[in-house]
């Protein structure tokens, strides 16, 4: 039976439920409180220099996931894009992730990756055996001079918190390899869609049976009007912040414009805590198949997320995990709303992550209409 259905939040997880419950033939409302859809993967052209700009900060979309693969590309050209970040430290370049070239560099040694490899394990914590934190999984991996430069002074102005009070899962993110492969991701699968993010989501959401409001806040008391909400909001703020706010960091970006090529490099992160902002986007190398004689530079600020703030990055303390267990107690009971993404489960999730679990909830919520059918 056709189902009226709200969607609430229009980036890659909302729109992808949509467009999948309308293809299954139900009707579709999505609603955003912002006045454009795509949420924080928004890009738009700057009216200056025309440059594509990641609004909201550099998005890379990298999967190793075939099925996440082939569903974006029905919504654009994904051009192949290798993310290689640089970081300054003390005034030097350096190679992201941990390589081969950075290990060298910044000991002034031509190791091989097998000596390499002794040196950074001579050099690391080994006494520290079970790492609990993010300081001690650096110390025990990779010594406390690469530590100091590559995580410390920029994990502190990321999360302002110090590494030892941050769970060593943070940094199972970032790799360190003992050869000279700079690709910042490990998937098998990396691009920029031709015509940015929000082309992407503007064609997921293309669909007769979807209707899009923005620069609408959607009530809870709306609920009633449909037969089910799918919702991408924070999840505390659904519930009120009835059991209080969960901890978030928000970024600032100063944003520049130059003639010619400001920095070579798409990122260029800053280890120095001393350096205010954490790194600096250079959206014209996102899209190297373009050519601008002007740039746009993003230079990248992270402080803790106040009310009005846009919600980037979770936090997850220790205290945020026990409030979020308490807003998830509440949502398991709300038969009629499904929570999603990353501000509605409260993770942080990249772009293919929030796509494959956006198509996961679309299929079991269809087939609960089907088991319902049959019944
Ligand atoms: N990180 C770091 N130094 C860097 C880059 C990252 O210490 O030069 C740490 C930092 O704590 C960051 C985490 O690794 O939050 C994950 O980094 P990633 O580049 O994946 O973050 P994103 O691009 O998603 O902000």
């Amino acid at each position: 039976m056709k189902k009226n259905i709200s969607v609430v939040g229009s980036g890659f997880s909302g729109a992808v439920i949509a467009r999948e419950l309308a293809n299954a033939g139900h009707n579709v409302a999505v609603y955003d409180s912002r006045e454009n859809i795509g949420g924080n993967c928004y890009t738009e052209r700057d009216i200056t220099t025309d440059v594509m700009v990641h609004k909201y900060g550099p998005h890379i979309f990298h999967t190793s996931d075939e099925h996440v693969w082939s569903y974006v590309q029905q919504f654009d050209e994904f051009v192949p894009y290798i993310n290689r970040v640089k970081s300054i430290y003390n005034g030097r370049v350096y190679s992201l992730p941990i390589n081969l070239m950075t290990i060298n560099a910044f000991f002034g040694k031509t190791l091989s990756p097998k000596e390499a490899k002794e040196y950074i394990q001579s050099i690391g914590e080994r006494s520290i055996e079970n790492p609990q934190t993010f300081e001690e999984q650096a110390l025990r991996f990779v010594g406390r001079e690469l530590y100091e430069a590559f995580f410390k002074g920029y994990t502190i102005k990321q999360w302002g918190l110090h590494p030892s009070e941050l769970s060593a899962n943070i940094l199972k993110r970032l790799p360190v390899r003992f050869n000279y492969d700079d690709n910042y991701y490990a998937s098998k699968y990396q691009g920029i869609p031709r015509n940015g993010f929000t082309h992407v989501i503007q064609n997921i959401l293309d669909h007769p049976r979807i209707e899009v409001k923005l620069s609408t806040i959607f009530l809870r008391d709306e609920a009633e009007k449909y037969d089910h909400v799918f919702y991408s909001g924070p999840i505390d703020a659904w519930f009120n912040y009835s059991e209080g706010r969960l901890g978030y960091r928000t970024l600032d970006f100063i944003v520049e414009r130059h003639q010619g090529d400001y920095q070579g490099n798409a990122v260029i992160n800053y280890g120095n805590e001393e350096v205010p902002w954490t790194r600096i986007s250079e959206h014209k190398h996102f899209a190297p198949w373009e050519s601008h004689e002007e740039t746009l530079i993003y230079k990248e600020y992270s402080r803790q997320c106040g009310e009005k703030d846009i919600p980037y990055y979770p936090i997850r303390l220790v205290s945020d995990k026990t409030l979020l267990s308490r807003y998830v107690e509440k949502a398991n009971k709300e038969k009629k709303v499904t929570f999603v993404g990353r501000l509605g489960t409260y993770r942080y999730l990249d772009m293919h992550v929030s796509i494959a679990e956006a198509l996961n909830t679309a299929e079991s919520f269809l087939n609960c209409q089907e088991t319902d059918k049959e019944m």
